[in-house]
């Protein structure tokens, strides 16, 4: 049975129209690795005005490097986001934690991320603590997104490349704006094969809502990547 924990909300950010991020003190006796997730819960207003208490999983996008502990919640206007919404600096929040072994601290020399949207929450945790701690793990990241001004952790990603030789950011918009002159649509066999020449040698983590994890395993297989060389995390509640 993991640890109930309370701790009081520092900040909150949108980092992008359609994520939040929450930013919470973490409480002594709490640690995890890069790419677990926690149990979130939370106040609504449920039927009849009457207050509700509500426990979703989310992952951490905070790397253990970090002082604080971070959520970012994809805004849905359902329940959930919407009590994520109306966290404010200062509100205290409880949670249960950490949990799964989607993971990663430096344990494969070369890996590939294929991610996107919200479900880079797990990777960007990996990707800061490898950054943070010097790790030698070479990252190719494949991250797609709709359009420029909805690629949460997009700039700070940007700025981790200078610091992080070993790091590889490939984005890909599927609505892009005029002034786009990178990769368009959406992740898949060919365009895996076609940017990393080595990726038969890479271990892959995939993390996301259920659609695009079915869909990037798929393109793993049509590459004959073994399942043995595939992490997968689903994010349920978005399909
Ligand atoms: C390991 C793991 C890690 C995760 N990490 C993240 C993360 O980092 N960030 C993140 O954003 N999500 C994450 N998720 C998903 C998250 O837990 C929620 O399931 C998801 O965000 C959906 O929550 P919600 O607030 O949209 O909807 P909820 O209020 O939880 O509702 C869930 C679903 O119920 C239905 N529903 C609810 N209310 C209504 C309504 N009024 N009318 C019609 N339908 C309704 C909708 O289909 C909705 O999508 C993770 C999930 C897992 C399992």
């Amino acid at each position: 049975m993991n640890a109930q924990f309370e701790a009081e909300v520092v900040e909150t950010e949108q980092i992008t129209a359609s994520s939040r991020s929450i930013r919470f003190s973490r409480p002594e006796g709490f640690s995890y690795i890069a790419g677990q997730f926690i149990m979130l819960e939370l106040e609504s207003l449920g039927a009849e005005d009457k207050i509700a208490k509500i426990a979703k999983p989310l992952s951490l996008s905070s790397s253990p490097t970090e002082d604080l502990l971070e959520v970012t919640k994809r805004l849905t206007g359902h329940e959930f986001s919407n009590a994520v919404l109306s966290l404010k600096e200062g509100d205290l929040i409880r949670f249960s934690g950490p949990y799964g072994s989607f993971t990663f601290q430096g344990e494969h020399e070369k890996i590939a991320m294929l991610s996107g949207g919200i479900g880079i929450t797990p990777l960007r945790s990996m990707i800061k603590y490898c950054s943070d701690r010097g790790l030698t793990a070479d990252i190719v990241l494949f991250y797609s997104n709709r359009a420029e001004d909805d690629i949460p952790f997009g700039d700070e990603f940007e700025s981790l490349k200078e610091k992080n030789q070993k790091l590889t950011i490939i984005n890909t918009l599927t609505r892009p704006g005029p002034a786009w002159k990178g990769r368009t649509g959406r992740i898949d066999a060919a365009m895996i094969s076609g940017t990393m020449a080595d990726y038969q040698e890479r271990v892959f983590f995939t993390s996301g809502p259920k659609k695009m994890v079915q869909a990037m395993q798929l393109a793993l297989q049509e590459l004959n990547i073994p399942a043995s060389r595939i992490r997968k995390e689903y994010f349920p509640g978005y399909d």
